[in-house]
């Protein structure tokens, strides 16, 4: 919801208002002259008259002018103040010490999608209020965008209470929402600004940019604006334009992450991640400069050479491994990606089936009819599918119907948490996953526990720093020749290969 407009109501509505406001001022004026110039008592009745007429009218303009400002200045959703309330406030108050805190919501693109708008208008109902009462120190709440709000403190204390509402909101937020009986979890990106508000230093701008390198770094984390994400701004400038080049000039590379069998943890398969080596700022992650690539279209390109560079490094591998690529939503927009992945299976002589490719639960929600065509041209072609960090993504589950996934990737989330609760969804994950023929493939695994946690689920394979760290080409061949020359054990019995030399 942005505020375009500085005067409230229509223009056309602004200029009726000012005549009835001037028509009601001439009939009062009108009336004052009456008295004065003739005193009689029918012209004094004349005169009361008008006045009255004048001053009903004034009113009606006044009472009709408040109630479109109110209207103007709240948002229609929630009923609390919308942005151009709260940059009001912010004016209001500049030369006092500020702090504001915003509140972005995850994913929420794919929320609505995939709930429909009325749920999705109930999430964010349901989000204002927990926000709201997270933060009684707040002056004011207000919504400043679609999926975005805002909260305003002020005074001397403004900004260690900012902190502590924005500590508040994310921890209320652990708990899920619960909507129509429903449980859903929603998660949240805040960025933080404090200061004195002026013209030169907008405190809502600063806090934009915290919540924008809030968000490249991983989102439901708080993120506090500091003079340097100035640069950082400029900084994603200048990697978007290096990314162009970045191919040509061999700045990437991929790395292979084991997904083993969490019974004897010997290799499967790998997923293959991307790397960049920047010549001045060494190892970037591919969480910062993926979604870099995925706004310039560059992952186009990107991603078929990443389909290349995998099967090339496959064909090294045995026969029976299999190779995982990773694939964003802007690929499926690549018409010409089955044929280059045909053509590339053909000239390394690679098996289609070997080839996976991983596909979060957003991109299909996001594209749907046009991804499930070219979805369906690489299965034809013989490649199988993964849906990868399955259970984070709001996913009907009606795409596992749709569509002929082999696998399902249990996000590492879920492993994370260990709760009760998070156990009891891995099992209903595994199970599902068997009624449905699927494998599965638990994400994150780190500790022994975790292992032992997929395993009485029912999970078969996992991928995770307790196996292996994402290696380098040459350490993903010999962790298999390592492998083959051990024979194969009873499942759990195997002990752990001891770590090789780390790629990533
Ligand atoms: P992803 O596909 O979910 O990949 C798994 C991520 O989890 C990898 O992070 C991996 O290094 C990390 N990981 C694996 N085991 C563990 C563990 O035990 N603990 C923890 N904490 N993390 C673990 P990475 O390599 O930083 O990649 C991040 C994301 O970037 C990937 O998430 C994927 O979405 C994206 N990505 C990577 N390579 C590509 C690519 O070639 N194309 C596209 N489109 N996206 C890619
Ligand atoms: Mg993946
Ligand atoms: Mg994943």
């Amino acid at each position: 919801m942005k505020a375009t407009s500085k005067t409230f109501g229509p223009p056309d509505g602004n200029r009726i208002r000012i005549a009835l406001a001037s028509v009601a001022l001439l009939l009062m004026a009108l009336a004052v002259l009456n008295v004065v110039a003739f005193g009689s008592i029918s012209q004094s009745l004349l005169a009361a008259t008008l006045f009255g007429c004048g001053a009903i009218l004034l009113a009606t303009v006044a009472r009709h002018t408040r109630e479109l400002e109110r209207i103007a200045t709240t948002d229609a959703l929630t009923l609390r103040p919308n942005r151009l309330a709260f940059i009001a406030a912010l004016r209001n108050v500049r030369g006092e010490p500020s702090a504001i805190v915003l509140v972005d919501v995850t994913h929420f693109k794919t929320i609505n999608n995939a709930l429909g708008h009325e749920a999705a208008d109930a999430v964010l109902l349901a989000l204002c209020e927990r926000i709201e009462s997270a933060a009684p120190s707040a002056r004011i709440m207000a919504r400043v965008g679609g999926d975005e709000f805002a909260l305003l403190h002020l005074g001397p204390q403004a900004e260690e209470q900012a902190w502590v509402a924005a500590q508040r909101v994310l921890s209320s937020l652990a708990e899920p929402l619960r909507l129509a009986g429903e449980r859903l979890r929603v998660g949240v990106t805040i960025g933080l600004a404090a200061g004195v508000d002026t013209p030169e230093a907008s405190l809502l701008k600063n806090a934009d940019i915290a919540l924008q390198a809030a968000k490249a770094n991983g989102r439901g984390q708080i993120h506090a604006f500091h003079d340097g994400m100035r640069t950082t701004g400029r900084l994603r400038e200048r990697l978007r334009e290096d990314l162009r080049d970045a191919v040509e000039r061999g700045e990437l590379h991929l790395v292979f992450q084991p997904i083993v069998d969490l019974g004897d943890r010997r290799t499967r398969g790998f997923e293959a991640l991307l790397r960049w080596t920047h010549p001045a700022f060494g190892s970037i992650s591919p969480a910062e400069f993926v979604p870099l690539a995925e706004e310039t279209g560059l992952i186009v390109p990107i991603g078929r050479w990443v389909v290349e560079q995998a099967l090339r490094q496959a064909r090294l591998w045995p026969d029976d491994i299999f190779v995982a690529v990773n694939m964003s939503a802007r690929q499926l927009g690549d018409v010409m990606l089955p044929d280059v992945v045909g053509e590339s299976l053909l000239r390394h002589g690679i098996r289609p089936s070997r080839l996976e490719f991983e596909i979060t639960e957003g991109v299909l929600i996001e594209n749907d009819a046009e991804a499930l065509t070219l979805l369906h041209r690489l299965r034809d072609l013989g490649c199988r599918f993964s849906l990868d960090d399955f259970g984070t993504g709001y996913a009907s589950l009606s795409y596992l119907r749709r569509f002929p996934f082999s696998k399902l990737k249990i996000d590492q989330f879920f492993l994370r948490g260990g709760s009760d609760e998070d156990v009891a969804i891995i099992r209903t994950v595994c199970e599902l996953a068997d009624r449905l023929a699927l494998e599965i493939v638990a994400e994150g695994v780190e500790t022994e526990e975790n292992r032992k946690v997929v395993l009485m689920a029912g999970g078969r394979l996992g991928q995770g720093y307790l196996f292996d760290r994402p290696l380098s080409a040459d350490a993903s061949l010999e962790r298999l020749a390592r492998e083959r020359q051990q024979p194969e054990r009873p499942a759990g019995r195997t002990p752990e290969p001891p770590p090789v030399a780390q790629g990533s």
